[in-house]
């Protein structure tokens, strides 16, 4: 085979440098002779971002396939449950609060629930009506419990971690059980072969690496595609305002308190305020637009936060750290035998906590369709790009819709927020289309679709968006409303059975430090 792939090189020690390093060998190392070589290179002097806490459900998927197990797991990362967002204050600005939980309606893949719950939606909100998640979630409780096995879940889940713990987790395993080689060094220079591609990287120590992939995880640097290949960065920022955020680590005030077991998401005047519950501390940070809000009135917005939810002692005393960021994304993030992972990629406002799943997303495709040589690598790229563009949009679509559904007026952010010019033109017609039918499956045609048609449910009826099924129809709809009706019966069922069996975060996370899950 000419010019066969035989290094991969990997530049950065983030927690997109150690995920991809992680998936790529334990498909391409992992119990063969001759192993694909996995290089990471990592800056002693650039510290990864340290945020990025949330994640999706895909994190079991992937910590399973690098054969990671889950005890370790929580216990090394100070990790707890994750089961999906409760988003505060976005609709009116008062009291007004949702969930977008991460179990789809009951059966969904089969029957339109939420056409039914249309006449009901005054009596009950949409995420109890078609699933126990949020009920559970205001209680606190996990989504398992102790005897269930690892990874399994009564409730679907994700994971709420230390993202420097995890960088470090990630990077023991993959050294020690993966095989990955791991170079503490800064790179200097990246030299081009004649052909236009990377030959190899120059380090300060004066050693030079060569590979046949390079796989930029270099942070907002994006030191290989965008400072050498200088390929453009498509702003998202015409729909997408925020461009900053202010984050603080808060401290527990009893080792007792509940660990609430979805990221908190509470709406500001400029912005929103994200809450995550470790077992030990919070992570809280303000993201908001630079151009609705100075940086006095964001702090001060966000030491109103924390005095309000209980650390007012901290809120006086804390210095947040400020991390600007520009909506958007590479205009392709694989450019000759090069390719972007994380943030070097592209960054928008973690409103979904959409970029660890896009890196396990990029990960695993590359692991999937690794080229085994350099002759088809360009075609592989080609699809490559065209998937994650595609994703970029859709993300900007959904994340934009939270803003667009809104109804606050007290503030220029707000308004600016619904003006016709800054809502893609999709997702525009998207909503005309859904003001008469509920989305289902057809509206999202992709089989990987980051946001299928149970999150927009979420989000629109959550936000209280009409959907207006002709009467006549739900008249004449004696069958489905018959099986609606037993399905909202079975939903009750099973969120009395969760409430009662369930144990809370809290119970669960001690549970583990103490004994640990079953190995499946
Ligand atoms: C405010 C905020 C909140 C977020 N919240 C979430 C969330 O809840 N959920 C979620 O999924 N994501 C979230 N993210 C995104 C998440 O933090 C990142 O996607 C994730 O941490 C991956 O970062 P990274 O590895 O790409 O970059 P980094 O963590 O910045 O790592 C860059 C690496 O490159 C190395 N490097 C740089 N230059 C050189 C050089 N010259 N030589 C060698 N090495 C070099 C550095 O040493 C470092 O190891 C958030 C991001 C921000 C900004």
């Amino acid at each position: 085979m000419s010019d066969p792939l035989n290094t991969v090189v990997i530049v950065g020690g983030g927690t997109a440098g150690w995920l991809t390093a992680g998936l790529l060998a334990a498909e391409h190392r992992q119990g063969l002779e001759v192993g694909l070589e996995i290089i990471l290179i990592e800056s002693p002097d650039v510290s990864p971002i340290g945020v990025g806490e949330g994640t999706w459900p895909t994190m079991r998927t992937s910590l399973q396939t690098m054969g990671v197990s889950e005890t370790r797991f929580i216990r090394e990362c100070d990790a707890s449950f994750k089961q999906g967002t409760r988003f505060s204050r976005w609709t009116t600005g008062d009291d007004d609060h949702y969930y977008h939980p991460f179990a789809p309606p009951i059966r969904f893949n089969d029957f339109d629930l939420a056409r039914h719950w249309q006449p009901l939606r005054d009596k009950v909100n949409y995420a109890d009506a078609v699933t126990p998640q949020g009920r559970a979630c205001e209680h606190a409780l996990a989504p398992k419990q102790i005897t269930t096995p690892e990874f399994a879940g009564n409730l679907n889940y994700g994971y709420h971690l230390d993202a420097g713990k995890f960088s470090k987790f990630l990077e023991r395993h993959c050294v020690e059980k993966l095989g990955v080689t791991h170079i503490v060094d800064n790179v200097v220079s990246v030299n081009g072969a004649d052909n236009g591609d990377i030959e190899s990287l120059s380090l300060q120590s004066g050693e030079t690496v060569n590979g046949d992939l390079f796989i930029d995880c270099t942070g907002f640097a994006a030191l290989l595609l965008g400072k050498h290949y200088e390929v453009p960065y498509r702003s998202m920022q015409d729909y997408l305002f925020n461009d900053r955020a202010l984050a603080v680590q808060v401290p527990r005030s009893s080792p007792d308190d509940p660990i609430a077991s979805t990221t908190l998401s509470t709406a500001q005047r400029a912005g929103w305020i994200w809450d995550i519950a470790l077992p030990n501390r919070r992570g809280v940070g303000y993201v908001h637009s630079s151009a609705h809000t100075s940086d006095e009135q964001a702090e001060a917005d966000l030491r109103s936060y924390l005095a309000s939810t209980g650390s007012a002692e901290f809120s006086e005393s804390c210095a947040p750290r400020r991390i600007d960021f520009s909506a958007g994304h590479r205009e392709k993030l694989w450019h000759r035998n090069c390719v972007a992972v994380g943030l070097s990629g592209g960054f928008v406002e973690p409103l979904e906590a959409s970029a660890l799943v896009m890196i396990e997303q990029a990960a695993n495709m590359l692991s999937e369709q690794l080229p085994p040589n350099r002759s088809i690598m360009d075609i592989v790229a080609k699809r490559f790009n065209r998937r994650f563009l595609r994703h970029w949009h859709s993300i900007a679509d959904f994340l934009k819709l939270h803003y667009v559904l809104s109804r606050r007026e007290d503030s220029e952010y707000w308004r600016d927020n619904r003006g016709a010019g800054s809502i893609p033109a999709d997702l525009q017609e998207s909503l005309e289309l859904w003001r008469y039918r509920c989305p289902r499956y057809q509206d999202f045609s992709h089989v990987d679709e980051l946001f299928p048609a149970a999150s927009y449910q979420y989000v629109l009826y959550g936000m209280n968006f009409e959907t207006e099924w002709p009467s006549k129809r739900r008249q004449s709809d004696t069958a489905s409303r018959a099986t609606a009706g037993e399905l909202f019966e079975e939903n009750i069922r099973l969120t009395k059975q969760a409430l009662q069996a369930l144990p809370t975060n809290r119970d669960l996370i001690n549970k583990v430090h103490e004994f640990g899950f079953q190995k499946i």
